[in-house]
Formats: C-alpha cells, structure tokens, sequence
C-alpha cells in the first residue's frame, strides 16, 4: 500500500490527484474521513457528520 500523502489520494488508473479530507458545511474546518464502523465524514470542530453510501465493495 501506498501513502504518499494524508491529505491527498493518487488515483493510478486515472493519473489524479483527489482531495482526500473535505470541508465541514457547517463550519468549514477540514472533516476526518471514518471508515469504521460506517463511511462518513466527521468534523472534529462541530461535530457534524456525513454519512456516505457506499453499494460497492473495495477488497
Ligand atoms: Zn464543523
């Protein structure tokens, strides 16, 4: 596995760079991303969160 960086995720099929953390709606601090038990986005500042509907599978 590669991390080349925290913040961002190099996507090798596409050759793109994506921002890997996004912004609160609330508050506009950056989200943490949660994988576990459910993804979603969590703001550590106002407690907001995102949950995201994943239908596939990664593994
Ligand atoms: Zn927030």
């Amino acid at each position: 596995m590669a991390h080349v960086h925290k913040l961002y995720e190099y996507d090798y099929n596409t050759g793109t760079i994506k921002l890997k953390n996004k912004k609160c709606s609330r508050c506009g601090s950056i989200m943490a991303h949660h994988l576990k038990p459910v993804e979603r986005w969590a703001c550590g500042k106002c407690g907001y969160t995102e949950f995201i509907e994943t239908r596939e599978k990664r593994k």
